[in-house]
């Protein structure tokens, strides 16, 4: 084929698999979104990571397609069907694929930059957004779906919860970010809140910069930058500030 992308010319052979992300969701209009702009658009541009969705519909049957039903025992709202579900998986999951199959979820365990580190090692993930009222247990048990939560609120569906931890691992993907920002100094890596940033205008509202900061001295400035960490966590953070300080001991 003559039709060769300009940009996979210059990857050699022996490069790993780009990370390759699937996304099962009744809104496949929603992607890229916003992951197609900035950093993660043109890291997908680049073949850095891969993003393909897949409409939960494709997999439902008879005339009127459905995917849902209403709950058993009753309530309100809708459930997403098992059967649809798992031949959605069944589909995205191909042989071998060893990626993490995750349900989006606010019963599931919190997202953290650890857990975004473990996802960034494995080839990609399968991420299936819930609607409505949520999804049959029985397609979490039998297909041992993963739940994960971005947070103690609730989001109309799972969609914006899979483009955040798309987001969060993409950044850390290698040649995403470049050298100078590694994301190792970022708030989390170290266990603590990041200390606070400034630039330019050294004066700006009758306000300055830190004088340690305009000294020249890194050892001083490391010093001084890793005791705003600790007094910012210990204020804001009480929970993250206490784990940090058994991890010292
Ligand atoms: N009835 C459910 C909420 C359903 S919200 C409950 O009370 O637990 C609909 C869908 O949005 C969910 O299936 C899930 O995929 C997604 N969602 C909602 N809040 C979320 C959160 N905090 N984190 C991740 N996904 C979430």
């Amino acid at each position: 084929m003559s039709d060769v992308n300009p940009i996979d010319e210059g990857q050699n052979e022996a490069q790993i698999a780009p990370w390759r992300a699937t996304v099962l969701t009744l809104f496949p209009d929603m992607f890229p979104g916003p992951l197609g702009t900035t950093l993660a658009g043109r890291a997908l541009e680049n073949g850095l990571w891969s993003l393909d969705t897949l409409h939960i519909r494709d997999f439902a049957e008879g005339k009127h397609r459905n995917v849902d039903d209403t709950p058993a025992g009753g309530g309100a709202g809708m459930v997403l069907r098992p059967d649809v579900l798992a031949r959605a998986i069944d589909h995205a999951t191909g042989e071998g694929d060893q990626r993490p199959r995750i349900l989006l979820s606010p019963r599931g365990k919190p997202l953290t930059q650890e857990k975004v580190r473990e996802l960034k090692d494995a080839d990609g993930v399968i991420l299936l957004c819930g609607r409505f009222e949520g999804v049959d247990q029985r397609v979490i048990d039998g297909r041992q779906l993963e739940e994960i939560s971005i947070g103690d609120y609730i989001l109309s569906g799972g969609e914006l919860g899979a483009m955040v931890l798309m987001d969060a691992v993409v950044r850390l993907l290698p040649g995403v970010m470049g050298k100078v920002a590694s994301g190792e100094d970022e708030s989390f890596e170290s266990g603590l809140l990041e200390y606070p940033h400034y630039t330019r205008p050294t004066e700006w509202e009758g306000r300055d910069i830190p004088e340690i900061l305009t000294s020249g001295h890194h050892g001083n400035i490391a010093k001084w930058r890793h005791e705003q960490s600790v007094a910012l966590t210990k204020e804001r953070r009480p929970d993250l500030y206490e784990a940090w300080e058994r991890e010292k001991e």
